[in-house]
């Protein structure tokens, strides 16, 4: 079965309903859902009309469904059982291919006896019986989807819930895999977001999407756009494999739209999800475990960022899967893939992006970096990744840092000397690296919009501040917008900035005007992208693409 991506039309006037079904034709409807209980002042006169008004309508013939929806289980309006019955009667003898009843409703005498008549009646009209939990799963989803089944065999069983965690989802899921024939069932809000979208890889009836983003009629609806054109939804079917990016939160990443740019320019049959698992170790463990006994899934790889980098490592490292040796001695996995064999295997494409950042522009070799003076500016999850791979080729590396505890244990770990930011007033490197957030852009609201939510933001700000009480250390606060100060850059240095948005920094504005050698947070982006593109395809990524995928990402 092929699914088809239904639009719900949720107008308070037949005459508007008509202005929206035009538009989600010309969108790419290929099936409507006329919420009739949006409708103000309902009859059945109204419905008869409209129904055969887009039927007879010189407009692209797509399947209707007409819902009038009870008020408990998500309708506009309260109307009455009776009148709703009605209207859907009087829609399936209008023309509409589809009406959708809430099982609990049918089974009300009423109910059924008018439905069943007419349905008997008519040449080409079905019946779905939904059911809904706005709150949390069904409590036996599989004998919910039997009792439908039972109560109305020709029936289309429709089953929906929201999904409180992405773990939620697998019961949908396995529903859909085990069933066959006509069936709905998805997940509702943000961590039921990708059920929407492998629905047609489980050959669910219908996918629900809206116009934009101000006609959503549920939480976690996606628009048409982003589902065919972010989310490749044309181009999925049964055998499509998958990957994704963990994190928490996931919905300002770039990497679904980058990867799944360069998975169809390379014409493969894969689709990159963003995949929102919230917790710790142990939901991520759970997620993992949740995918890997469910083969037919098709999940192949994963891009780990915030806040599962260490627990993805100790994930493979548990399953007794391969840890890239770096990534080990980071402490951190971005990247999982899951081989034919089940085996995993675990990498840090970012330390070796950064390093490939700095020798492409410095027009040297991993070996030219033996001895080389570098100021890295940070010691959180990035300059950690930096150090390793830095010190590993051999780099003189001199860290700097606000809490001089941090840049002290990273030093520590890897053999480097270390200072608090003042120290760089006596700055004397050749390659200095900012890896602190400071130049990130900000939001309208004053955040830094990147890779971090404001709650992740007010988390690693707690932590610095739990630590300053700690040990009495406090640095000294570098500027907000360059986290060095100009006057410290010398002719003949390189300045790398890792941040990436935007893509030129002030401290790479000020590089640039003093005529040094500039390496951006982009180019280290689009490297750690490209490796994990080549760990999951074995293909070299269109690295100009992905650049420009990242740029027009940024510039929305
Ligand atoms: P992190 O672990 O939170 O570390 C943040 C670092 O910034 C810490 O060293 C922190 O100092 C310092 N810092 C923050 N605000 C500061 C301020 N006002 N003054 C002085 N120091 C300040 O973050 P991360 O994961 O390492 O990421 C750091 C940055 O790297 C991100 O903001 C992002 O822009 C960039 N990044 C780039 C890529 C890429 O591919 N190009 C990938 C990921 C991240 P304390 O230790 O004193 O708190």
């Amino acid at each position: 079965m092929i699914t088809k991506i239904a639009v719900p039309i949720a107008a308070n006037n037949p005459n508007e309903a008509k202005k929206q079904i035009k538009k989600a034709l010309d969108a790419g409807a290929e099936m409507l859902e006329l919420r009739s209980d949006y409708l103000e002042g309902i009859n059945v006169e109204i419905v008869t009309n409209l129904v055969a008004e887009v039927k007879n309508s010189g407009l692209k013939k797509v399947p209707l469904i007409v819902t009038c929806r009870d008020k408990q289980q998500g309708g506009a309006v309260e109307y009455p059982l009776r009148l709703r019955i009605d209207v859907l009667d009087a829609a399936l003898k209008a023309g509409a291919e589809y009406v959708d009843l809430e099982f609990d409703n049918f089974r009300s005498i009423d109910g059924q006896e008018k439905l069943s008549t007419t349905l008997s009646k008519v040449s080409k009209g079905r019946l779905i019986l939904s059911a809904h939990n706005f709150e949390t799963k069904f409590a036996n989803i599989n004998k919910l989807y039997r009792d439908i089944s039972s109560v109305y065999p020709a029936a289309i069983p429709k089953l929906v819930y929201t999904a409180n965690h992405i773990n939620d989802c697998f019961e949908a899921f396995d529903l859909l895999h085990k069933t066959s024939g006509e069936r709905i069932v998805f997940c509702m809000g943000e961590a039921g977001l990708i059920s929407r979208i492998i629905a047609k890889k489980l050959g669910c009836l219908l996918t629900y999407t809206s116009i934009d983003d101000k006609t959503a009629t549920a939480p976690g609806q996606l628009t048409i756009g982003e589902l065919k054109k972010l989310y490749r939804f044309d181009s999925i079917d049964a055998e499509t494999e998958l990957y994704g990016v963990i994190a928490d939160p996931v919905g300002h990443s770039l990497s679904p739209a980058i990867h799944n740019a360069c998975f169809a320019e390379k014409k493969v049959n894969k689709l990159y999800l963003p995949l929102l698992v919230k917790g710790g170790q142990l939901e991520f463990d759970l997620f993992l475990n949740n995918v890997i006994v469910r083969k037919w899934l098709g999940f192949r790889g994963f891009s780990v960022t915030i806040p599962h980098k260490e627990n993805a490592l100790r994930f493979v490292r548990a399953r007794y899967g391969y840890v890239e040796p770096l990534a080990a001695k980071i402490g951190a996995v971005n990247t999982i893939i899951i081989k034919g064999d089940e085996k995993l295997a675990g990498y840090n494409t970012d330390y070796a992006a950064a390093l490939d950042s700095i020798t492409s522009t410095l027009k040297i070799e991993r070996a030219g970096l033996k001895g080389m003076q570098v100021a890295v500016v940070g010691a959180g999850g990035v300059a950690r990744a930096i150090v390793a791979g830095l010190s590993d080729a051999g780099a003189k590396i001199k860290i700097y840092n606000r809490t001089i505890k941090r840049a002290e244990n990273l030093a520590d770990e890897f053999g480097c000397e270390y200072a608090g930011l003042d120290g760089l007033k006596d700055l004397d490197a050749k390659l200095i690296i900012n890896c602190t957030s400071i130049g990130m852009k900000r939001t309208g609201d004053g955040r830094q919009n990147t890779e971090y939510s404001p709650q992740d933001a007010l988390r690693r700000r707690q932590e610095t501040e739990d630590r300053e009480q700690r040990t009495g250390d406090r640095g000294q606060q570098a500027g907000d917008n360059i986290p060095i100060p100009e006057e410290y850059l010398k002719k003949g240095m390189a300045v790398f900035d890792t941040v990436y948005n935007p893509a030129e920094t002030l401290l790479l504005k000020q590089a640039k005007k003093k005529r040094l050698k500039r390496i951006d947070g982009l180019s280290m982006f689009v490297n750690q992208g490209m490796a994990q593109f080549k760990l999951f395809t074995g293909k070299d990524a269109n690295a100009k693409l992905m650049r420009k995928t990242v740029c027009n990402e940024l510039k929305k």
